[in-house]
């Protein structure tokens, strides 16, 4: 008997054109953390891209106040006039004017000139100033590096250019940066734990005491506690040039953080004393062998990483199968090897699994991170689906491995505890960036995004999948 998908328990979707750039469960079973991207315009770019016209305004302002001025206040040449009410002072006794009642020192007294001149020199500079704008408006530069001086986000002008296709104001696109935490039960935003502007984000990792979390942006790693959001601590890299951090995780008494930058040096980062240290980058991890790519991962919740070496002469990103050995961080020496394997390969959240695609329709090789063996090959039956060529893996935790099914919109869940297949779960989305599954086994939630027209939204997903795994008969393996 094949069971039918099952359906989502949950589809959820934020206001404005947020991407949903990483997601974490919460030990409570009920929320998890998400990473936000928030499509913002920056009012400051657009006040700079503006300048020539702020400009122009406040000068055709003044010198029209000017001139206004000028014409309805008609004084007589020589004579003495009033500042406030332009009273012609003449034959009076008192020092108050007669009209308005003020003090007439000789301060509040002004003697009326001849103001054609003055008209002329007026009409001049506004012509002057239209003529200007007209011809400097396109050749003036309107965007440098003042644009990004100052970030003074709105996401929603950004969501009524994308309406009303404003596509000038969506030139001065930035980004606002959340962590946010999420009720599972009806997808609600119930806090907002840290908020920044502008910088990329990276990854986001969950103590292993599950009562603080880190999270990367830009070259910093922010430490906060879970409970209020505070910071507990910070790691900034000090050198030179500014490099972006892509991994992180934390060893699994946590006490010491490793992350790794673009170009593949590890640091760590000791939580007791606020100490930091230069690991090991990939000349340490080669010998100084000369060799043409390297690919790094860190193992989640492990002093360890993956090592690939792609070997000389081959060109670009190589698809093959390459030398993956296994490095101990903490004594910088490698420990094992895990024989060939694809670099797209996905670990288990718990750094337990390691779970890698091979062959053209690919199977799925699974291999224990910390014997170093096969354990077993995943053979999906359907081959080269739509969902199996674009984003292969999702996601896999210590029980059960999540690959996209023959249709986009499905989810097929491998069970390492029975070597089957537990099900399938789906929901009107277009294409699939990641899944995470609760510790217990009871709830599945993706990330999705959903194309209509123009317009992609990324959603969260949730299944119940402990009535899945209930409904099904364990002696009978589902077809995939
Ligand atoms: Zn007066």
């Amino acid at each position: 008997m094949v069971a039918p998908p099952l359906p989502p328990t949950g589809v959820f979707t934020y206001p404005g054109d947020t991407n949903i750039q990483d997601i974490v469960l919460l030990p409570d079973g009920s929320h998890l953390l998400a990473v936000f991207r928030i499509g913002s315009v920056n009012l400051w770019s657009v006040l700079v891209y503006g300048w020539i016209e702020i400009v122009a305004t406040v000068a055709v302002g003044i010198l029209v106040v000017a001139l206004l001025r000028l014409l309805h206040r008609r004084r007589v040449i020589g004579q003495p006039h009033c500042r406030r009410c332009n009273y012609l002072l003449v034959n009076l006794g008192a020092d108050v004017c007669p009209e308005c009642g003020i003090e007439l020192t000789s301060r509040n007294r002004v003697v009326g000139r001849p103001r054609r001149l003055r008209v002329a020199v007026t009409v001049g500079l506004l012509v002057a100033v239209f003529a200007g704008y007209a011809t400097g408006y396109r050749r003036l530069a309107r965007q440098g590096s003042v644009s990004t001086w100052c970030q003074w986000l709105s996401p929603g002008l950004y969501d009524y250019a994308l309406r009303h296709r404003q596509s000038w104001l969506l030139d001065h696109k930035s980004w606002r940066c959340r962590v946010v935490e999420i009720d599972l039960a009806d997808g609600s935003v119930t806090r907002t734990l840290v908020s920044r502007d502008g910088i990329w984000p990276g990854p986001l990792v969950l103590h292993p005491d599950g009562r603080s979390f880190f999270f990367s942006q830009g070259d910093v790693i922010t430490h906060h506690d879970l409970a209020n959001g505070r910071r507990l601590g910070a790691f900034r890299l000090d050198e030179s040039s500014p490099r972006r951090l892509h991994r992180l995780t934390v060893d699994a008494p946590g006490e010491t953080v490793y992350a790794m930058t673009m170009d593949n040096v590890v640091w760590a980062w000791h939580l007791a004393d606020g100490t930091r240290e230069r690991v090991l980058d990939v000349v340490d991890l080669t010998g100084g062998r000369e060799r043409q790519f390297r690919f790094l991962r860190l193992i989640p919740y492990h002093d360890r990483l993956i090592c690939q070496e792609q070997p000389t002469g081959s060109i670009g990103v190589n698809p093959q199968l390459l030398d993956s050995t296994v490095w101990d961080l903490t004594t910088r020496t490698p420990v094992g090897s895990l024989g060939p394997i694809a670099s797209s390969f996905l670990m288990s959240s718990g750094g337990r699994w390691l779970v890698g695609p091979r062959g053209s329709p690919p199977v799925f090789d699974v291999w224990d991170l910390e014997t170093r063996t096969l354990r077993e090959t995943i053979r999906p039956s359907w081959g080269q689906g739509p969902g199996v060529s674009r984003r292969f893996m999702l996601g896999a935790d210590n029980r059960f491995v999540v690959l996209p099914g023959p249709a986009a919109n499905e989810l097929h869940l491998w069970d390492l505890d029975t070597s089957t297949w537990a099900g399938v779960c789906a929901a009107p989305v277009t294409s699939w960036m990641r899944a995470r599954l609760e510790t217990d086994g009871s709830r599945l939630v993706a990330v999705a995004k959903t194309l209509a027209g123009p317009t992609i939204t990324d959603k969260i997903v949730t299944w119940d999948i402990s009535t899945l795994l209930r409904d099904r008969d364990p002696a009978e393996p589902l077809p995939p």
